[in-house]
C-alpha cells in the first residue's frame, strides 16, 4: 500500500504537537498505472500500423514508383492496415462509451432473443466465408429484459466473430439459448446465452486476464485475424452495465464457450 503522509503543528491547553495524517492512496496510484499502461498500448497499437504505412509510402513514391505489380500489392497492404486502425478507433470509442454509462442502468425493454437472431443474421455471410456452420439452438420465443438493444447486439455479434475467427478444423458455432425461471445468479428468471466453438481453446490460466484490454492468448495469431484485443473488455463492461454475469470456459484443442447471464425484465 501506499500513503500520502501530512503533517501539521498542533497547540491544545498548552501541550504542542504534531498531527500525522495518513492518507490510502493505493487505489488512486493503481487507477493511475492503468491509465498510463493503457495510453501506452494504444499508442503502440496505432503506431505499428501507422509505421507500415509510411514505410509503404516512402516506397511506393521511391523504388516502387513504375513497378505496377509492386504498386498494387503495396496498396492493398496499406488498405489493411488503415482498416486496421479503423477498427481500433471504433473500438476505442466503443469502450470509453460503455465504461462511461457502466453505472447507468439501461431501462428500454428488449427482447434478447430477437437481438441474438438479428446478430446470427448479419454474421451468416462472414461465417459461410469462413466455412463455419453458424447456428442458433435452445429457447425460441421472447424473452424480455431491460437493455440496450445495440450494445447487446455487440455483444452477441463479438463473442460469435470471435468463435468464427479462432475456430478450428471443425468449423461450428453454436447459440445456445436457454431460459430459467429460477437463474440462480439473479434468484430469479435469468436467460442465458451460451457461444460455444470447437476451435482451438487456450490454457483456463488466461480467462481471469482475457477481458482486460489488449490481453491476448496468442499475440500473433491475434493480429493476424484483425483482432484489436478490445472485443471481450467491451463485452465485459456491456454485461455489467446490463447486471448480467459473463463465463468463459476453455478446453485446449477442444473448443470454448462464452456465456453471458441476463436477468429478465
Ligand atoms: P481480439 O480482437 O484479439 O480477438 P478479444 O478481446 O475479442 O480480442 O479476445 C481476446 C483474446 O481472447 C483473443 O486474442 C484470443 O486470444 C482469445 N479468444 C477470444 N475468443 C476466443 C475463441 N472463441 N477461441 C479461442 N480464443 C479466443
Amino acid at each position: 500500500a501506499s500513503y500520502d503522509v501530512t503533517t501539521s503543528p498542533v497547540e491544545l491547553d498548552g501541550w504542542h504537537g504534531v498531527l500525522v495524517c495518513f492518507e490510502d492512496v493505493t487505489a488512486r496510484e493503481q487507477a493511475e498505472q492503468i491509465r498510463r499502461d493503457f495510453v501506452a498500448n494504444v499508442s503502440h497499437e496505432l503506431k505499428t500500423p501507422l509505421t507500415a504505412l509510411l514505410g509503404f509510402i516512402e516506397t511506393l513514391k521511391g523504388p516502387a514508383r513504375d513497378d505496377a505489380k509492386a504498386r498494387e500489392r503495396f496498396l492493398n497492404i496499406m488498405g489493411r492496415e488503415a482498416e486496421r486502425m479503423n477498427r481500433l478507433v471504433r473500438d476505442l470509442l466503443s469502450l470509453s462509451r460503455v465504461e462511461s454509462e457502466e453505472r447507468m442502468r439501461p431501462s428500454e425493454r428488449v427482447d434478447v432473443v430477437a437481438l441474438v437472431n438479428s446478430s446470427v443474421m448479419t454474421l451468416r455471410a462472414m461465417a459461410a466465408e469462413a466455412n463455419v456452420a453458424l447456428d442458433v439452438t435452445g429457447h425460441n420465443a421472447p424473452v424480455f429484459v431491460l437493455g440496450d438493444a445495440d450494445q447487446l447486439v455487440q455483444v452477441f455479434t463479438n463473442l460469435i466473430e470471435n468463435g468464427i475467427k479462432y475456430r478450428g478444423a471443425d468449423g461450428r458455432v453454436t447459440v445456445k439459448i436457454t431460459y430459467s425461471e429460477r437463474e440462480l445468479a439473479f434468484r430469479g428468471p435469468g436467460v442465458r446465452i451460451d457461444v460455444i466453438d470447437r476451435g482451438e481453446g487456450f490454457d483456463p490460466v488466461h480467462i481471469p486476464r482475457l477481458t482486460e484490454r489488449f490481453y491476448r492468448v496468442d499475440d500473433h495469431r491475434s493480429r493476424e485475424m484483425g483482432g484489436t484485443g478490445l472485443g471481450l473488455a467491451i463485452v465485459k463492461h456491456i454485461v455489467t452495465r446490463h447486471r448480467g454475469r459473463f463465463r468463459i470456459d476453455s478446453t485446449p484443442g477442444e473448443g470454448s464457450r462464452f456465456s453471458v447471464m441476463l436477468p429478465v425484465a
